[in-house]
């Protein structure tokens, strides 16, 4: 490190903007926890990368306010309307082999959430992120820099950073180090931290191609994707409107960049001669793996730096928010001084089982994708092969995008900092989401009578939510209180609400999940604060 460069302080250092950066110094932010956002690019890379947002996302990012979902409905260049709808095509002037309409869940009587899935590409939300991050107080964000190197002792990180343009260097002084820098990650790396479940290693090729009559030379109706299998093309590409009316992006994984160029691909999915022009195209490497540890000291490891995976399912972006959020909290309890070691050491326990059960619902996915089938234009054969393997898709498929048992029902068990109060898990299948206020599970949307989500009416800190008129909770207050946990408590009187989380007394967390629930008072309140907030084990109940 060079010892003669100017030296900063800072809480928190965030190498990487990308979504999961972004998130992470945003919810810092607005926990009142200042941070440096490094990151050597001016903007978001050239491919779109992600293109659903799950509503679980959106609920999360709503805690800010709901003006980022709207303005990310703005910003969104297919529109709240384009329809849901996924196609199987040869060509896309070609034969249709099957169509999926609906394939995102689209809970549009918004029953589970006051979110919708959002069809927005990452290439689209960054820029609104970044803004939002360019505007919010006590976040020092310096675009054009990146992490070089640290090193930490037992009270603190010593970074350094460089600016890449002109070599400035920095040093920082932060109190946590979180390493949000991708798949590529120089702190997993300098950490030391090895991948494990490493897997299903891909080359991809993708990009963004131009085609202003494209559109009017589509055989189909409109689709977000048009998933293209033909026998000039060695696997499925992904061929979909990026920004109408000329924009459109593809994807082929399972390719030798070398052998088959971004023009080929398009021309072989296309199917007619048509004008376009490449106007971003690069390769990808597929992978799956989780980092072997997301901690090292005062060093955290989140989104692709942790937990890497095919875009099949959407978990990469989404999982990443869900990383920031969770452990955002967690970070700010601790720099405020109302939480212990064991909030820090429960981010891992609880995210990896998420990622572990998205790795797995990927690599199923990924073999769902498997369904290249030679003849499927062939004059004779063609018309047996489609319908073979339409009905193989309407079996497979669905469930890749309908995924709310997954994203809106992921749990944490055995976490250090949730009391579980012996009730059984509920089913956790991939398109079944069953909403309960068991510990560990996100809390259950409600519409309230005046017509807002009860999410709305949570505070920033933990929620108590006291369901009944008579129930008392005063211990649990006072608790909170004395060890300086921020408690919003929400009377509400209900039934519905008492039935849906069965129980009167339910503590949410900041990041919407119950930590602990039960009829009346605990005998002993600051006990279940202490564990809650991580300054004592469970050992003690
Ligand atoms: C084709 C494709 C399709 C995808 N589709 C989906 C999808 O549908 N849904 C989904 O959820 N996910 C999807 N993903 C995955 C998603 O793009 C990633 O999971 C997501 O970008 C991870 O966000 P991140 O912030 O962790 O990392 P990144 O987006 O990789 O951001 C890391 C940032 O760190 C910066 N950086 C790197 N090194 C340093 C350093 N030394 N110092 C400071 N900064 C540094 C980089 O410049 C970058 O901006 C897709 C990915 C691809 C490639």
């Amino acid at each position: 490190m060079s010892p003669a460069a100017p030296s900063t302080k800072v809480p928190v250092l965030i190498a990487g903007a990308g979504p999961v950066g972004l998130t992470l110094a945003l919810e810092l932010a607005w926990l009142g926890v200042a941070c440096m956002l490094v990151e050597p690019t001016e903007a978001s890379s050239g491919n779109p990368k992600a293109k659903t947002v799950h509503q679980r996302t959106l609920e999360l990012f709503r805690r800010w306010g709901r003006e980022l979902p709207a303005k990310l409905r703005a910003a969104a260049p297919l529109g709240a309307d384009f329809p849901s709808t996924i196609l199987y095509v040869t060509r896309l002037t070609g034969a249709l082999i099957m169509a999926l309409h609906n394939a995102t869940p689209a809970d549009s009587s918004h029953r589970l959430s006051p979110e919708r899935t959002m069809r927005i590409p990452q290439s689209f939300l960054e820029p609104v992120l970044r803004e939002e991050v360019r505007h919010t107080a006590g976040i020092d964000f310096r675009v054009g820099w990146k992490l070089e190197s640290f090193e930490q002792e037992s009270d603190e990180v010593r970074a350094e950073i460089v600016h890449t343009a002109s070599g400035e260097r920095q040093i920082i002084f932060a109190q946590y180090l979180a390493g949000c820098d991708g798949g590529r990650s120089t702190v997993r790396k300098q950490s030391g931290i090895g991948l494990t479940h490493l897997s299903d290693i891909k080359q991809a090729l993708g990009g963004v191609f131009h085609a202003p009559t494209l559109w009017s030379t589509l055989a189909f109706e409109k689709a977000f994707h048009y998933n293209v299998l033909n026998d000039d093309l060695p696997h499925l590409a992904v061929v979909g409107p990026l920004q109408p009316p000329d924009l459109w992006f593809f994807d082929l994984m399972g390719v030798d960049p070398s052998a088959l160029d971004a023009a080929e691909i398009v021309r072989k999915a296309v199917g007619r001669q048509i004008p376009f022009e490449i106007r971003h195209a690069a390769p990808w490497t597929v992978h799956n793996a989780l980092a072997e540890r997301y901690r090292a000291g005062r060093v955290f490891l989140l989104g692709d730096a942790a937990h890497l995976q095919s875009p099949s399912g959407g978990y990469g972006m989404n999982g990443g928010v869900g990383d920031a959020v969770n452990f955002a909290w967690k970070l700010a309890a601790v720099i405020q001084g109302w939480g212990g070691e064991a909030l820090l050491d429960s981010y891992e326990i609880e995210r990896r089982q998420f990622h572990e059960r998205a790795l797995a619902e990927t690599i199923q996915n990924s073999e769902d994708n498997e369904l290249v089938t030679r003849g499927l234009e062939d004059p004779i054969r063609g018309e047996d092969l489609r319908a073979a393997l339409g009905d193989r898709i309407q079996r497979t498929k669905p469930k890749n995008f309908q995924s709310l048992g997954i994203s809106l029902g992921y749990r944490y068990e055995n976490s250090p900092v949730i009391l579980a109060d012996g009730t059984p898990s509920t089913p956790y299948e991939t398109s079944r989401y069953v909403p309960t206020g068991r510990p560990g599970h996100r809390a259950p949307h409600v519409w309230l009578p005046d017509g807002t989500p009860l999410f709305d009416h949570f505070g920033q800190g933990l929620t108590l939510l006291a369901l009944g008129r008579e129930v008392k909770y005063s211990g649990l207050a006072q608790a909170a209180e004395a060890c300086g946990m921020p408690l919003t408590v929400l009377r509400r009187s209900e039934p519905e609400l008492r039935e849906l989380y069965q129980a009167s007394l339910v503590l949410v967390r900041p990041d919407q999940h119950v930590a602990w629930r039960a009829d009346v008072e605990p005998q002993d309140p600051g006990a279940v604060i202490d564990v809650l907030r991580g300054a004592a084990s469970q050992a003690i109940h």
